[in-house]
């Protein structure tokens, strides 16, 4: 049968087009890649009576059901209506209308995690109630973003090739009084991080704080508790990576040891960034490449407005993603050693 397709709007729609002609991939979000188990009876349910009967684990971690024909992307979308309810709007909270019309849009992309803390004894962070939070702030929206949420600086889920990408980590606590001077700490923080820590001459731990990444392998080692995880929860982020035929390039560190609310409040901004930066015309822009036309600088201001970050927080002065940057620390400082234009306060010191 021949159809008049309208590709773009079949692609909003989350159906991607097929090399077989007049067939469609449909791309499920699954916010933070963890949901109930029962859901893949539909999902199932989906490939084998619409679809041709194999199923992908989208590279994104969407459920993928190939081979839709066009003329069953209507009922395709009403059976969905109820996965996309419970995922989107009871599971994250998201404020939309569920209709029978399926997804709305397919800017922002599903947001990526790896398991983190739930089950990884490296995890920092729960990584899937993150991505679900920062869904309710970026999704439905036609701007493309892209975030991933790894729970410690590890990265298995390549947050770092995101726009966004975000890693749990954590400030750790040393308690000199239980610390036997083994050494396993820095054998492990040597092999498996960033080779910060050293046995001084009493048999005690010396740290390098500038390059610690907040891992937390020398808490995980640690045989008499001399370090644990200190109680707040923490996360850096870098900025600006992505894959990509054109500039391919890993993100660059951004901020480090904020907390949630400051993530959330960046996110809570990016919609109204993205539509000033594009000049309220609906262009397909990735998200980095809006970044890069608006400037760093620029970028950052709109990106915070409203946000109160907290003490122990800091963001990069500026980001050249062209260089080759040997120490992830570089260009991140406190907020008061930012280099401003025009007359100079003198530096407060940070607490
Ligand atoms: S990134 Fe860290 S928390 Fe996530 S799976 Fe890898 S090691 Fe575990
Ligand atoms: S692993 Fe623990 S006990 Fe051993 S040197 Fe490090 S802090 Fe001290
Ligand atoms: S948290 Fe810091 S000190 Fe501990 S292993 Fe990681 S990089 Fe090393």
């Amino acid at each position: 049968m021949n159809h008049d397709i309208d590709i773009k709007k079949v692609r909003i729609n989350c159906f991607r087009q097929s090399k077989v002609a007049g067939e469609f991939m449909l791309q499920m979000r699954v916010p933070g890649a963890m949901i109930e188990a029962k859901h893949l009876k539909l999902v199932q349910d989906l490939c084998e009576r619409f679809g041709n009967g194999t199923f992908h684990l989208g590279t994104r971690q969407t459920f993928d059901i190939p081979g839709v024909k066009y003329e069953n992307i209507e009922e395709v979308n009403k059976y969905i209506k109820s996965y996309i309810h419970d995922v989107d709007v009871e599971m994250c909270g998201v404020d939309m209308d569920v209709t029978d019309y399926g997804y709305p849009t397919i800017g922002a992309r599903n947001i990526m995690s790896c398991i983190g803390n739930a089950h990884c004894i490296k995890g920092n962070a729960n990584t899937y109630e993150l991505a679900r939070k920062i869904e309710r702030l970026v999704f439905p929206s036609h701007y493309h973003i892209k975030v991933a949420v790894a729970g410690c600086p590890n990265d298995c889920v390549k947050a770092n090739f995101n726009d966004f990408g975000i890693m749990g980590i954590n400030k750790q606590v040393y308690d000199i009084d239980r610390c036997i001077g083994c050494g396993s700490c820095v054998d492990a923080c040597r092999h498996h991080a960033t080779g910060v820590l050293s046995l001084n001459r009493n048999g005690k731990i010396d740290k390098d704080t500038c390059c610690c990444v907040g891992c937390g392998e020398c808490s995980l080692i640690c045989p008499t508790g001399a370090w644990t995880r200190g109680d707040k929860k923490l996360y850096r982020v870098t900025l600006g990576g992505r894959t990509g035929k054109q500039n391919p390039r890993a993100g660059k560190l951004f901020l480090n040891w904020v907390t949630e609310d400051v993530i959330l409040g960046m996110f809570a901004n990016w919609q109204k960034f993205s539509a000033w930066a594009l000049d309220y015309k609906p262009e397909y822009l990735h998200g980095g490449h809006l970044i890069d036309r608006v400037g760093y600088k620029e970028f950052v201001k709109h990106i915070f407005e409203g946000v109160e970050f907290n003490p122990e927080a800091k963001m990069a002065d500026d980001i050249f993603w062209a260089e080759n940057e040997q120490r992830g620390n570089m260009h991140v400082m406190p907020l008061s050693e930012h280099k401003h234009a025009g007359p100079q306060e003198p530096a407060k010191k940070q607490a």
